[in-house]
């Protein structure tokens, strides 16, 4: 099994790296942000619950996330997972442990605070095939369409200057704390990540992909 976590602030390019290295690997890409997106363009419960934090960037209660996760990962049959978004504080990094979803490694994302911002703030994002794309760094190859499906591509809401903000700022008050966390068990390998997306893809491979 090969059980990863990718740990880092938001736009740190942990759901760019997801997409391709668990395509690599043949693992699952399980990222709580989109679980939670559908939940709440599915207009379900849990969706209705969860939409006014998501979109102030404030974390969702822990009994809706965790629920959420582990629904999803029961029905997963496959040689890995990668947890991208999951756990953002300590009792969802306990809840993992409870519920014996294991994690072999935790990568984490390094990256300065003005990358971060220029990366969100040029983030687009297609509500169909749910893949990301930025207008300068990963331009779509047709103005601002989808290069799958040709939809349109939107601007998510919670990447306005104000969540943006405060999402950096949840970041650091209650998912920054989980570095000493899984430091202490050894699970903990840092990662570049202001360098280009081509050079991160190989250095994920080099350091965990085999
Ligand atoms: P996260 O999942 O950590 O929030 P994303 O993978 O969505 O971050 O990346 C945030 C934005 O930055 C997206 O628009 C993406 O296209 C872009 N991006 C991701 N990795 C890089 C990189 N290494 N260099 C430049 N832009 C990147
Ligand atoms: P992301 O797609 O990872 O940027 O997540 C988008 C938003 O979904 C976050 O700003 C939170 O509001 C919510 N979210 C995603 N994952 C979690 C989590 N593990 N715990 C709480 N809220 C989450």
């Amino acid at each position: 099994m090969k059980r990863f976590i990718f740990l880092g602030p938001p736009g740190a390019g942990k759901g760019t790296q997801a997409d391709f290295l668990s395509k690599k690997l043949s693992i699952e890409h399980i990222s709580t942000g989109e679980l939670l997106r559908q939940e709440i363009a599915a207009k379900t419960t849990s969706g209705e619950k969860a939409r006014l934090f998501v979109e102030s960037g404030d974390l969702v209660p822990d009994e809706i996330v965790i629920e959420i996760l582990k629904d999803h990962i029961s029905k997963i049959r496959g040689a890995g997972y990668i947890l991208d978004g999951f756990p953002r504080n300590t009792a969802q990094a306990q809840s993992l442990e409870e519920h014996e979803i294991g994690v072999d490694k935790v990568i984490l994302f390094d990256i300065d605070k003005e990358t971060v911002i220029k990366r969100l703030s040029g983030r687009l994002y297609c509500p169909a095939c749910k893949k990301f794309y930025h207008e300068e760094y990963r331009p779509p190859k047709e103005d601002t369409l989808c290069d799958n499906c040709h939809r349109a591509l939107i601007r998510r809401k919670d990447d306005d200057p104000e969540s943006i903000e405060n999402r950096i700022r949840v970041y650091l008050e209650q998912t920054h704390p989980l570095i000493k966390y899984y430091e202490e068990q050894g699970k903990l390998e840092h990662i570049d990540a202001n360098k280009e997306v081509d050079v991160i893809n190989q250095e994920l491979l080099e350091r965990i992909g085999r």
